[in-house]
Formats: structure tokens, sequence, C-alpha cells
């Protein structure tokens, strides 16, 4: 137990002014039917033993629980979700109507003050990847109310810049039409080869040229 900054604060519960003292406890608890243990922090008034919950942060030992469900559930984490957000440059109420949820219940979100649905996960996944996210946002342009200049362009250089499933697919896409290309040299050269063969054939019938020449060819381009 230490001591918390050796300065009296009031106490609500005896009315006095106390020193206050830190302690961990180990409580278990269930959040939406999974069980949860987690490591709390309160404060204890060494006048009258009661514990407060820190006076500086109050939502700590919610958001410790908070943190341990998401693990054991597998949503994605406060932080996560507002990494997600700014990846794509957009403030609260941008991002909150684009997703279909208010930009209050966003913000308690992304603060750990409420937890997010599974529901609401799902979608919020789907939007890790810029390419359905984009999809998402051009399907409802239209109906949205906020400013979204300069979003449109953002997204669509994040889709073409930072998946990386996209640069395999672009990568295999540039090997096909390099392959394509290959195979179009090789046709116009059979091509002109054969154009060559049957204009020589021609001379030959009309009896002006022989056909060493074009055979020389031939077996430069076959070999
Ligand atoms: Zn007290």
């Amino acid at each position: 137990m230490a001591n918390l900054n050796e300065q009296k604060r009031y106490c609500s519960e005896c009315e006095h002014y106390s020193e206050f003292s830190e302690v961990k406890l180990e409580e278990s608890l269930r959040i939406k039917g999974v069980p949860i243990t987690a490591s709390h922090i309160y404060y204890e008034c060494n006048n009258c033993k009661e514990l407060f919950e820190s006076f500086d942060d109050p939502d700590y030992n919610t958001r410790i629980d908070f943190e341990i469900y998401s693990f054991k559930v597998g949503i994605l984490k406060p932080v996560e979700i507002k990494q997600l957000r700014e990846n794509y440059g957009l403030s609260l109420r941008q991002f909150a109507e684009i997703i279909g949820i208010s930009y209050s219940t966003l913000s308690e979100i992304e603060n750990g003050y409420i937890l997010h649905s599974k529901h609401l996960d799902s979608t919020l996944r789907l939007c890790e990847n810029p390419v359905s996210f984009r999809d998402l946002f051009l399907t409802k342009e239209k109906f949205l109310k906020g400013n979204y200049d300069g979003v449109k362009e953002n997204l669509l250089a994040l889709c073409l810049s930072s998946d990386d499933r996209n640069a395999e697919i672009v990568g295999d896409f540039k090997a096909m039409v390099s392959d394509l290309a290959d195979k179009t040299q090789e046709a116009i050269r059979v091509t002109n080869i054969l154009k060559y063969e049957s204009e020589d054939l021609n001379r030959k019938i009309n009896g002006k040229e022989n056909g060493s020449w074009s055979e020389k060819v031939i077996a430069v381009f076959s070999s």
C-alpha cells in the first residue's frame, strides 16, 4: 500500500479530509455472461477504510475488465478501433456515419466506456480491408450528410498501396499481362514468317526468286 501523493482528499463516505492508500484487488465478475478475473486498483480512505475508484481516472478498472472481455471473446479493443478510423484519416463523426452508428456511441466505444457488440465487431473487421471499406463508402456516399471532401481519393490510394493482398493480386495481374505480351509477340513473329513464306512462295511460283533467304530467316527465328 502506498500513500496517494501524501495529499489529503475529502472522503464522501466518512466526510473527513483523509489520506488514501492504493489497494490492488483480484476480483471476479461476469460481463455479458463471460467470467472475468481482473486485477483492480482502488484507493482506500485511511480513516473509514472505504474503497474508491481512481480519482484521476475513474474508469480505469472498467477499462481493464473490457480489455480482458475483448480478448476472451475476440472483439477489437478500443485502441484498435481508433487506429482503424485514424488509418482512413476520418473523424469520429465521419467514421460513425459511414458504419451507421451515432457519433457519441463510437466515441464511448473508442474511450472504453461501453463495449461494442459482436455484430458491430464483424462490421469493423470487414472495414479493416480498405477495398471493403471503400465499397461501403461508395455505396453510402450519396446518403451521407457530413463533409467527405478528399475521402474517396484517399481511400483509393489506400486500396492501391496499403493492402498486401492487393499487392499480390496486382503482381499476379502484371505477370499475366507480361505473359500475354510475350505470347502476342510470338504470334506476331510467326505471322510475319508465314507472311514472308507466303510471299516467297508466290515469288517462286512466279519464277522470280528462290526461297533460300526465307529458309534462313525461319531457321533463326525458330531456334
Ligand atoms: Zn473515509
